[in-house]
């Protein structure tokens, strides 16, 4: 029989998938799957909008079968099938839907571009297989057909017999190398594993036989092998339930099953939005500090579903850095089977998504502040030097969403504070948030720096974390009040002294000041008296923007 070659760009992503540009092979077993699922969805949409045609939804399903004897892999459905006319462009050019040519206008042609944009979609098959064959009777079709090909040098299609509509597809499995391992995907336990992590939630059952064990009858402790065929997929996924129908052991189970962590999750968020951008999430914050939050190891990212398909394990496209302790899934309808790291960055709807996302975790933190106070600190605990990182970075861009979200130690309360209640709490003629930075609340307590303001009876901000200081000089300020530190120079405190006495104290004294300017050489740039101290003889101020502390850490950073 002829070849039929395949059109140009098919051979080029073809070509590709053969010289598999992907590390994870066993892709291709989610995106045939995934077809088998559509091919259903295909028929159920047909059958809703005709009442001639009924839908039992027991009579679909979607089979994997390993024969380890002829090396082949076949994925059955029972979907709409398709026609010798549809095998031929839908199998033979990359596929032909509707938005192509809008996306071949909009797009750079390139392969990276193809791919991303259709996804691996049916050609991933040729990353396992070196030869593949279809046969598909489409629905109210007398006839089936029978499409086979072995690669770039094209395919051909003849009749056949099937005794139902639907779809099989067999894989004639490559040989296994030093490098690659393609036996596995003969193995039921391999299958089922790949089965679970990327297809669990598909609506359809994805059944296979596997080989189980039973105590053999009359002969105790001896045991024998049976068959049986199991429904691999979990179906529902918990992000597609109702909320009310959840229990807080539920979510936490799904947490535990995801590995999102060995703590318990301190707050769990189920999102459901169907509006501009529709999407399903269940987002997690944390208990505890994972071990590598604060180091380079560290990836942030939500596992993204379309539909009930993992397109990514970890997109971090979805999340701010600031929230990157978040951990969950998202599944939206609305995303097309994207590959691309590249692609899924530029995405539209990803972006809603993240934006909203980013909202919904906003939201919660704050009812979790003003709701539960207890719960607040240890997440705050865990997570706030985050957030201060986060309001530091981007140029303050994020100040507005996150400076609620602050807590400081406070000289007054004894405890963590927001930056409202401070404020709330300031008398009328106080200028400045006032704030020392130190080593431990302890030392700071004893700063002399502190003494006037305290004594003024204002309420001081501790500051022991480097990133403190630097995130509060992009805020600049809160509700209109200005940072201050206690080390500045003017504190805007009225002290009530007199600039003559002063001066003419510091002139009686003068030589006494030379002279530890003398000794103190150029580690000081001024000695002079001060108005600020009650129980300490000395301390040290900072000239200028920059502070002490400050200056400590801007001196360790590597340059
Ligand atoms: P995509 O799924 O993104 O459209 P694929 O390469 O995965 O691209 O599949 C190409 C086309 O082949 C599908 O759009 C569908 O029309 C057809 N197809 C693939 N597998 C099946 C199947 N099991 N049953 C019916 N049609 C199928
Ligand atoms: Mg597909």
């Amino acid at each position: 029989m002829e070849k039929t070659p395949f059109k140009a760009e098919s051979k080029r992503l073809l070509e590709m998938m053969i010289h598999s540009i992907y590390s994870n092979r066993e892709i291709f077993l989610r995106e045939l799957i995934s077809n088998a699922s559509d091919a259903i969805d295909k028929l159920y949409y047909k059958a809703l909008g005709d009442d001639n045609l009924s839908f039992d939804k027991g009579d679909y399903f979607i089979k994997v079968a390993p024969d380890k004897a002829s090396r082949t892999l076949t994925i059955t459905d029972t979907g709409i099938g398709m026609t010798r006319d549809e095998l031929e462009n839908n199998l033979g050019v990359i596929a032909q839907s509707g938005s192509l040519a809008f996306k071949r206008e909009n797009e750079l042609e390139d392969g990276h571009g193809i791919i991303g944009q259709f996804g691996v979609g049916f050609y991933s098959a040729f990353m396992v297989a070196d030869a593949v064959t279809v046969i598909s009777r489409a629905f109210g079709s007398e006839t089936a057909f029978k499409w086979e090909s072995s690669g770039v040098d094209g395919y051909t299609i003849e009749p056949t017999q099937k005794d139902t509509a639907g779809t099989e597809i067999i894989l004639k499995l490559k040989e296994s190398t030093e490098d690659e391992n393609y036996d596995d995907y003969l193995d039921e336990y391999r299958l089922r594993s790949i089965i679970k992590k990327y297809s669990d939630f598909i609506r359809y059952p994805i059944k296979m036989d596997v080989t189980l064990r039973r105590p053999k009858e009359g002969n105790v402790g001896e045991f024998e092998e049976y068959r049986e065929e199991q429904t691999i997929n979990s179906m529902v996924p918990i992000w597609r339930r109702n909320k009310n129908e959840l229990t807080d052991e539920d979510y936490e189970n799904f947490y535990m099953e995801k590995h999102y962590g060995f703590d318990k999750p301190l707050q769990h968020l189920h999102i459901s939005v169907d509006g501009a951008v529709r999407y399903n999430a269940i987002l997690y914050i944390p208990e505890k500090t994972p071990f590598n939050y604060y180091s380079k190891e560290y990836e942030k990212g939500l596992e993204l579903y379309s539909n009930g398909v993992l397109i990514m394990g970890k997109c971090p496209d979805l999340l701010p850095d600031y929230y990157s302790f978040v951990k969950g899934i998202v599944d939206s309808e609305d995303l097309s089977l994207n590959i691309s790291r590249e692609i899924l960055q530029q995405d539209k709807q990803v972006k809603l998504i993240a934006k909203n996302i980013k909202s919904k975790i906003t939201s919660q933190l704050q009812r979790l502040l003003k709701d539960d106070r207890d719960k607040y600190e240890v997440f705050y605990k865990a997570f706030g030097t985050q957030l201060k990182y986060g309001v530091y970075s981007d140029f303050g861009a994020n100040k507005d969403v996150l400076q609620d979200l602050l807590m400081f130690y406070s000289s007054k309360e004894k405890k963590l504070v927001t930056l409202a209640e401070y404020v709330s709490r300031m008398p009328e003629e106080q200028k400045y948030i006032y704030y020392a930075t130190g080593e431990t609340y302890e030392r700071i307590d004893k700063l002399p720096q502190t003494e006037l303001v305290a004594d003024k009876g204002y309420e001081i901000l501790y500051f022991t974390e480097d990133v403190d200081e630097f995130a509060i000089k992009v805020m600049m300020s809160y509700q209109d009040k200005e940072f201050k530190s206690v080390s500045s120079g003017d504190l805007g405190i009225e002290t009530g002294d007199n600039p003559e006495q002063t001066e003419a104290e510091a002139n009686e004294n003068r030589a006494l000041f030379d002279e530890m300017k003398e000794i103190l050489g150029d580690k000081v740039k001024d000695v002079r008296i001060s108005k600020r101290l009650k129980n300490h003889p000395v301390c040290l101020t900072a000239d200028g923007e920059i502070t002490i502390e400050m200056e400590k850490v801007l001196k360790a950073m590597p340059n």
